[in-house]
């Protein structure tokens, strides 16, 4: 499957009609999201005397009354289409691979999904390969969208249009199945090789805060000085506007404002860690000499939580200082670099051209000396060198962890232990369960009201929360 997502450039009008078809396939998906709540809360036990299952369908005709004059403005279609996303989204969440659906807000990216009824890619006569886009019906007309498609694509069956932070984007994804070997098959190929092959053949990738990746062999991969430079002009320009968001009413006009422009300075940091990571994942992908990319296991999120606080034993109720400020600057710049978009980017390219991504135990990567494995913390005088106090092996600390992560992960590959991971953890696996049916007994609560429901009717041995063992014996609230 291949995804694509082009800049467009609808025109005032066509971004004001596409405002509104948002706006509407939002409100019939969270009017799915309330009813489905109050089936829940209300009506479950009442459709259980008469063995009904809570419902799971796309009717939405329920939402269309006096009180909803503005769903009459658009197109039905925009309208079923928020009713499917919502029943998708359900059988996403049947499946273990998300929540149940929650409310949209009115904030952040929006966007509207298209089907075939709605648009159309008409070829270009004059250059092949090339199409118009064209946006609504005879009823509902929205005209010819621009739009700027950066590669060859071929027309898909339906798409989405989504603004974010001012910017429209239309995307979508085509069946064509891309052939690439399972990662199973690459690394028992890469298993037989001999261990001084598979090591030349191995690189490390530190990911580092200063410098965003650093490779065994020396290379850094890092911002242009141009991007580096308006990164940190946005800061500043972000701080000014933060502040004035703080002064401003909230719900007001200028409010509003502000906080359109505190958005566009984040959406150019995330856009310039995206083309980071495409340009660095395109340049080690393509280099011959690399077959297996070796990269630290890191846990984000328990790298990125806040710092815990320190009671104080002398005055009880006060806390010792804990560099809590410093703490979250480091979880800004981790979070900055955007690893886990580097990851799964690499991943993907890896995998097409039949390349290895391996994960590799973090313990003292920093610590151990790439030439003769001593590991202290003596080892490292400052935060960018490396001196082993062992064999006097002196470097920069990025490129030794970098040279110790490729080590660490040729040993994995030679010793066969690169396991496939599972896609997605759940807490649940359901095997066969459709839409309509009824949920099953032992589903896991997942809302409060869920829980408060659960717990009421006595049902104490199902779990609390997936974090939670199944309790023995029985506590009320
Ligand atoms: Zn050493």
């Amino acid at each position: 499957m291949d995804g694509f997502r082009f800049r467009c450039y609808p025109t005032e009008d066509q971004a004001q009609i596409l405002r509104q078809w948002i706006g509407c396939q939002r409100f019939i998906y969270n009017a799915k999201v309330g009813e489905d709540r109050y089936f829940r809360r209300f009506a479950a036990s009442a459709l259980a005397l008469t063995g009904t299952p809570i419902p799971i369908d796309q009717t939405y005709a329920q939402f269309k009354t006096d009180l909803t004059p503005f769903l009459a403005d658009v197109p039905a279609v925009v309208l079923r289409n928020g009713a499917v996303r919502w029943k998708q989204a359900y059988q996403r969440f049947f499946k273990g691979l998300g929540g149940r659906p929650t409310i949209k807000t009115r904030h952040g990216r929006q966007s509207v999904w298209l089907t075939r009824e709605l648009f159309a890619f008409e070829p270009i006569e004059a250059a092949p390969g090339h199409y118009r886009l064209l946006i609504g019906c005879g009823k509902f007309p929205v005209g010819k969208l621009a739009f700027t498609a950066h590669r060859a694509f071929e027309p898909p069956a339906s798409l989405h249009i989504s603004l974010d932070a001012g910017r429209w984007h239309v995307s979508f994804s085509n069946e064509t199945a891309t052939e690439t070997p399972s990662e199973t098959a690459i690394a028992e190929r890469l298993q037989r090789l001999p261990i001084d092959q598979l090591q030349a053949a191995t690189v490390g990738l530190d990911r580092g805060v200063a410098t965003p990746v650093m490779t065994s062999d020396g290379q850094r991969l890092v911002a242009s000085p141009a991007q580096q430079q308006r990164l940190a002009q946005k800061e500043r320009r972000r701080k000014r506007w933060q502040r004035k968001l703080a002064r401003r009413r909230q719900g007001g006009q200028n409010h509003a404002k502000a906080r359109a422009q505190v958005a566009r300075t984040y959406r150019y940091a995330s856009d310039v860690r995206r083309d980071l990571a495409h340009k660095a994942t395109r340049v080690l992908v393509d280099d011959p000499r690399y077959q297996v990319y070796a990269l630290e296991a890191l846990r984000v999120q328990s790298m990125t939580r806040r710092a815990t606080p320190k009671p104080d034993p002398e005055r009880p109720g006060h806390y010792l200082p804990n560099n809590a400020k410093a703490k979250s600057g480091l979880n800004r710049s981790i979070l900055a670099s955007g690893w886990g978009q580097f990851k799964t980017i690499l991943h993907y390219k890896a995998a097409r051209a039949g390349k290895l991504v391996v994960e590799v135990p973090p313990a003292y990567s920093s610590q151990e000396c790439a030439r003769c494995g001593h590991i202290h913390p003596d080892n490292r005088p400052s935060q960018a060198r490396f001196v082993c106090q062992a064999c006097a092996h002196h470097a920069h600390a990025d490129h030794n962890a970098a040279q110790v992560i490729a080590a660490r992960g040729a040993r994995l590959v030679a010793d066969g232990q690169v396991v496939e991971k599972p896609k997605k953890r759940c807490a649940l696996k359901r095997t066969t369960v459709g839409p309509g049916e009824a949920e099953p007994a032992g589903l896991i609560p997942q809302t409060p009201v869920e829980n408060a429901l659960r717990r009421g009717r006595g049902n104490t041995t199902a779990p609390r929360s997936t974090k939670q063992e199944p309790r023995a014996t029985s506590q009320r609230l």
